[in-house]
């Protein structure tokens, strides 16, 4: 699979991947396709947590509950399970192959078919039709998501080889920015002198991204993995600034298609992290409201916008136990706390961890005031951490190699979030402290040329073939 090339790929499948696309939606002769196609996937980002975001985002001082970008570009929903062998619950591997290929896969799979043959993306044909092509991401850039668009493989983790082949396959996109430089600068190679050497500005600081030299391929990547949480970074709308960025570097005479993740709304619902996941949400928020902007200025361009599937079981509202008196009969979220934090969870458990905080300290970095019983359980779950470390240290190395080492971080998160959840009254529909995926349908958000397509139900593979016949694959 190494050393495929995209037009070996394109004669495979020249004859497999086009029907599907209904009579009806056959464009018609006077009907040209969009200049350029901007496809994002909120990663894990169900219909709840744009609700969620709606109230987060609410002024609390004018009566009405103000409308956000989401509400404003709604078209209809996609319904997101994999192909039969991965059951009905999708990963995001699966997921992002059938938005990218338009073919269902099994779950772990990159851009290839269940018998793990490499299928074409739309990322690739643009490519071929002399559309410039670019990436735009939260996450590592060889993760699943951006990957199931830039190379074809068996396994998503096998995230060494996703990043060789962004060179050795052929470079597909002219810009490629978000995080994963451990994965591109190794012991064994470096990719990232091998993408200069193919002509790339390579670039690690997002101050960088406003002097980009013109008409150069970019590679931009800001961390080791992912980015950090939106709360914790030097640049809260991080989505948005790498966005455009790119779509300055992309703009030229045959348009170009790019694909932008909000790759953590999925993280912050696996770690049932409200706070963490509404900020993920404002900065995708912002990075969609910049786009309205620009597609009212190039109204030749297309914009949609879905997720792969939800995460956590998200709810907005949570019955609480009978000690709770006040609340018990109440329906209440209340998002106000998580309007002012400026810290992460995860963060926060770190400071909390390292330092003895008294109990106005901790309410000074949280943003928020918690109560003597709060201040207990996380005094009590530290000690936890740390007896549990003291207990691992005082093992043999013999002993020790079996186990993981204890980390006196995960007790203090656990019990922060959980003040955090019981504050806002969210709920998660998972009993672990790591949150499942769930098959429920997701929203489809799209405006700009030819957006009608998109309206209504359909399947996620339906978003990849109108893709490709919005790029003239016939
Ligand atoms: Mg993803
Ligand atoms: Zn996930």
């Amino acid at each position: 699979m190494k050393t495929f090339i995209i037009s070996a790929l394109i004669s495979a499948m020249a004859l497999s991947s086009t029907n599907a696309v209904s009579a009806n939606d056959a464009h018609s002769n006077e009907s040209v396709s969009p200049k350029n196609i901007i496809m994002i996937v909120g990663d894990g980002m169900g219909p709840a947590y744009t609700s969620a975001y709606r109230y987060f985002n609410d002024n609390p001082n004018t009566p009405q509950i103000e409308q956000t970008v989401f509400d404003r570009t709604l078209v209809g929903s996609s319904s997101t399970y994999p192909a039969p062998v991965s059951g009905y619950i999708t990963d995001s591997a699966a997921a992002a192959t059938a938005l990218a290929t338009g073919v269902k896969s099994y779950n772990d799979a990159i851009a290839v078919d269940v018998d793990k043959k490499p299928v074409l993306t739309v990322l690739e044909w643009a490519k071929t039709q002399g559309k410039k092509t670019g990436v735009v991401v939260t996450s590592q850039i060889n993760h699943a998501t951006p990957a199931s668009y830039l190379a074809h493989n068996d396994f998503r983790r096998n995230y060494n080889a996703i990043a060789d082949s962004y060179i050795d396959d052929g470079i597909k996109a002219d810009v490629l920015l978000g995080g994963g430089w451990s994965y591109f600068i190794r012991k064994d190679r470096n990719l990232v002198d091998e993408f200069k050497l193919a002509g790339f500005h390579y670039i690690d600081k997002y101050s960088d991204l406003t002097n980009l030299p013109a008409n150069k391929p970019v590679l931009g990547l800001f961390d080791k993995k992912g980015l950090p949480w939106a709360l914790d970074d030097t640049n809260k709308h991080r989505l948005s600034l790498m966005t455009k960025a790119a779509i300055k570097q992309l703009e030229n005479k045959q348009g170009y298609f790019m694909l932008i993740e909000a790759s953590q709304v999925d993280w912050a619902g696996h770690g049932r992290d409200i706070a963490a996941a509404m900020t993920e949400m404002d900065d995708l928020a912002k990075t969609l409201e910049y786009l309205e902007e620009y597609v009212t200025k190039n109204p030749d361009t297309l914009v949609v916008l879905t997720a792969d599937h939800s995460t956590g079981g998200l709810s907005i509202g949570r019955k609480t136990g009978a000690s709770n008196k006040d609340i018990r009969s109440t329906y209440l979220w209340q998002p106000q706390i998580l309007r002012t934090m400026s810290i992460s969870p995860k963060a926060f458990a770190t400071e909390f961890s390292k330092t003895e905080l008294t109990i106005q300290q901790v309410n000074e970095l949280l943003n928020f005031n918690i109560s003597n019983d709060d201040m207990n359980e996380l005094v009590k779950s530290k000690k936890m951490g740390v007896d549990s470390l003291n207990k691992y240290n005082s093992l043999s190395l013999s002993q020790q190699k079996n186990k993981w080492r204890p980390n006196v971080n995960g007790p203090i998160l656990i019990t922060i979030k959980n003040i955090i959840d019981k504050k806002t009254n969210t709920g998660w529909g998972s009993i672990s402290s790591s949150g499942t995926h769930t098959a429920i349908d997701v929203p489809v958000f799209s405006f700009g040329a030819h957006s009608e397509k998109f309206k209504g139900f359909q399947d996620n593979t339906d978003i990849a073939k109108k893709i490709f016949t919005l790029l003239d694959k016939k």
